[in-house]
């Protein structure tokens, strides 16, 4: 091939690094019906390892004409942050991320993650710092690009609220995130369609109209002016006009009547408190991590 250039893009796909059955017992009677294996904690018979994938990329990175062997996304922080051996964290980081690597929290509110069967934010949030120590230790300036959703089942107003306070804090503003679609053959699915969790039984509260799903959309795009309209409204109905102003804490700012930004006052504006989004040196990034270093 001679457009091959030596660089391997992704070994990754869904669920990269949690390639083979939970458990022995998975082996034998299957995966269990009530309960997930990583959530909302680890089941204690979970079997961690990450030695097949290192000998998959070693094996890759030998072939003839293979400079390079990236992973861009679906690793499953959860299932690497249970490893007690690092040495493929160290790998990953050190050899196989090539400038970001997409992971998918989802979301923050514990709500919607027990719905969609993922851990509790604090586990991304100690991924996310060792990660950043190991670039820092390794002299990498890469980043991580998180996968959120919006209206996922379990998700109300004030859990979409929570997720953009959340973003607002970390500095981070996605470019992309995704609307909740039912698709076939997934507890998620069953539960949009039927409002209750397969697993527990008990009720699921559903945002399934389009004007809910745009609220919580423009949500975590909160700091784009397009939704500032939405976002105002967004908050106006969940009862938190609090985060409504020119605060450094508020996520938007007020509207005049014509639906231009109002600008802060004198006494606002020399107040060091100001919510620094719509200036030019705005804290919102849009990847998760370091600054870059600016080039002279
Ligand atoms: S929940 Fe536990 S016992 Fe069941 S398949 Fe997963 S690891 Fe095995």
């Amino acid at each position: 091939m001679p457009e091959f250039k030596g660089y391997i893009h992704d070994v990754g796909g869904p669920t990269a690094n949690f390639r083979y059955g939970s458990c022995d017992k998975q082996k034998t009677d299957g995966i269990c019906a009530r309960r997930k294996c990583l959530a909302p904690t680890p089941c204690k018979n979970i079997k961690v390892s990450h030695s097949e994938y290192i000998q998959l990329l070693d094996e890759l990175k030998s072939l003839p004409g293979v400079k390079k062997v990236f992973i861009r996304s679906g690793i499953r922080f959860d299932y690497l942050m249970l490893d007690d051996d690092d040495t493929f964290f160290r790998r990953l980081v050190k050899d196989h991320v090539s400038g970001q690597l997409k992971v998918a929290p989802e979301h923050c509110s514990s709500n919607v993650l027990r719905c969609m069967g993922k851990p509790d934010i604090s586990v991304y949030e100690g991924f996310k710092k060792k990660y950043f120590e190991l670039c820092k230790k390794y002299g990498k300036e890469q980043y991580l690009v998180p996968y959120l959703m919006s209206s996922h089942p379990g998700s109300a107003l004030d859990d979409a609220v929570q997720l953009a306070v959340y973003l607002k804090k970390s500095g981070y503003a996605p470019e992309q995130v995704q609307d909740f679609y039912p698709t076939p053959g997934t507890v998620s699915t069953t539960m949009f369609y039927t409002g209750i969790d397969p697993l527990s039984g008990k009720k699921v509260y559903v945002p399934s109209t389009y004007e809910e799903k745009k609220l919580q959309r423009a949500l975590l795009q909160y700091n784009r002016p397009e939704h500032r309209a939405t976002v105002i409204q967004a908050l106006k109905k969940a009862g938190r006009e609090d985060l409504i102003g020119f605060g450094k804490d508020c996520l938007v700012r007020p509207m005049n009547t014509k639906g231009y930004e109002k600008k802060p006052s004198d006494k606002q504006r020399s107040s060091d408190k100001i919510n620094g989004y719509g200036r030019k040196n705005s804290s919102v990034k849009k990847t998760a991590g370091p600054r870059k270093k600016k080039h002279k």
